[in-house]
């Protein structure tokens, strides 16, 4: 059976030649053959030469995701195999990740391993799927699969993220994919601290896997030091610098469920030094700041504060505030590690808030470190979209 046929109008096709994965429906000249969406179609150029092997999806702004450059090899098992097998050596033979029982990672980052909408963390013996498109999701069994065939996991776990049903057109629920259900509570090991792990209930798929070297270092920097990690989910930054002989450690979130998972995280790495607020970071910056409180370290790590460019000017104003605010916590020669993982926020205007901030308020701020994600988080040459998470390590004088 041939594929499908979508042809890329003349002007539009050069991301696709750079190995971009993404068509956008206004590049797309015109489809032929009847594909559905979610079935295999070839790109070519209106003169039929052939560009690369995607999945069509007329429901997504992206219209056909790309995954093979090569004629010869369509988009079947054998393929996702292989292409699931190389992001697996990257993990474990090229940057050699503790791979240990606890151990967890991401071992699949979706355009950056070349699957474009499919994200797998491992959590121990379990791994969490992620499918942001349909294409993919309908192929959710056979990729289940072959990760289970190839990890050797006990079961792979399903995660949606929201508002992605509207985006793509995919109704999927969380759940079991295949293998064995995980226990609701799962403990895995991040530099020898453990932190406990809900697949089910757990944001995002239960652990922000990206910050673990950032993590190290705080957790380096910390001994002697008044830590407040502000936006601490399941406290991993508050208990690495506890860990590291911070006198004392405030973990604040709005989430009530995080904080509990903080709590129990401190709990069971014996680190009675950590504290718990529930409160919004902005309005409690603010009090803190009223209340004339110090501190030695601050990590800031906020949600993302846009998905689109209309929103961005608001998300610069957040991190302005953010660090407006930090800037006035801290003593004299505290470190800040501040974090930034809008996308559509590029690394120069996330720095610019902050030296901003050290101009207003009148403060001198040293640039330690500009940082990123861990390895297991790649960034794409082609796809320079998947390069989201700038972290800036400072002092503050
Ligand atoms: N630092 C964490 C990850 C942070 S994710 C780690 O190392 O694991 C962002 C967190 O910000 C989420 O836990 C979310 O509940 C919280 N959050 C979002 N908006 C908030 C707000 N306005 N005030 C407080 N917490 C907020």
């Amino acid at each position: 059976m041939t594929a499908a046929i979508v042809a890329v109008k003349p002007h539009r096709a050069a991301p696709a030649y750079g190995r971009h994965p993404w068509v956008f429906a206004g590049a797309v000249e015109t489809i032929s053959g009847s594909p559905k969406d979610g079935d295999a179609v070839e790109l070519r150029t209106n003169a039929g030469g052939f560009i690369a092997h995607g999945l069509l999806n007329r429901q997504s702004k992206i219209h056909v995701r790309l995954y093979s450059w090569d004629a010869e090899k369509p988009l079947d098992e054998a393929f996702f195999r292989d292409r699931l097998g190389r992001a697996i050596k990257l993990r474990h033979d090229v940057l050699k990740l503790n791979t240990g029982d606890r151990a967890a990672y991401r071992l699949v980052f979706s355009e950056a391993d070349q699957l474009s909408g499919l994200t797998v963390d491992r959590y121990a013996d379990f791994l969490t799927v992620q499918f942001t498109a349909l294409g993919l999701a309908q192929r959710r069994d056979m990729i289940g699969r072959l990760l289970l065939e190839l990890t050797g996991a006990k079961g792979v776990y399903l995660r949606t993220e929201k508002g992605i049903g509207t985006l793509e057109g995919l109704e999927l629920r969380d759940g079991l994919l295949c293998g064995e259900l995980p226990p609701a509570e799962l403990v895995i090991e991040e530099n020898g601290l453990q932190f406990a792990v809900s697949l089910a209930e757990g944001q995002k798929t239960g652990y922000y896997l990206d910050q673990r070297d950032n993590r190290a270092v705080v957790g380096r920097l910390a001994a002697g030091r008044r830590v407040l990690d502000a936006f601490s989910y399941s406290g991993g930054f508050g208990i690495s610098a506890a860990r590291g002989g911070a006198t004392e450690v405030e973990c604040v979130d709005a989430s009530e469920a995080a904080l509990k998972l903080a709590y129990r995280n401190a709990q069971l790495n014996g680190l009675p030094q950590v504290t718990v607020t529930q409160a919004d970071v902005f309005a409690y910056l603010e009090r803190l700041v009223t209340d004339g409180r110090k501190f030695d370290l601050v990590v800031l790590d906020p949600p993302k504060f846009a998905r689109n460019r209309a929103a961005v000017p608001k998300a610069m104003q957040g991190y302005r505030k953010l660090h407006q605010q930090a800037l006035k916590l801290l003593d004299r020669d505290g470190l800040l590690l501040t974090c930034c993982c809008t996308g559509l926020v590029a690394q120069p205007d996330f720095e610019e808030t902050l030296v901003t901030a050290a101009t207003d308020g009148r403060r001198d701020v040293q640039i330690l470190e500009r940082r990123g994600p861990a390895a297991d988080h790649p960034v794409s040459a082609a796809c320079r979209e998947t390069g989201y998470l700038k972290v800036i390590l400072a002092r503050v004088t």
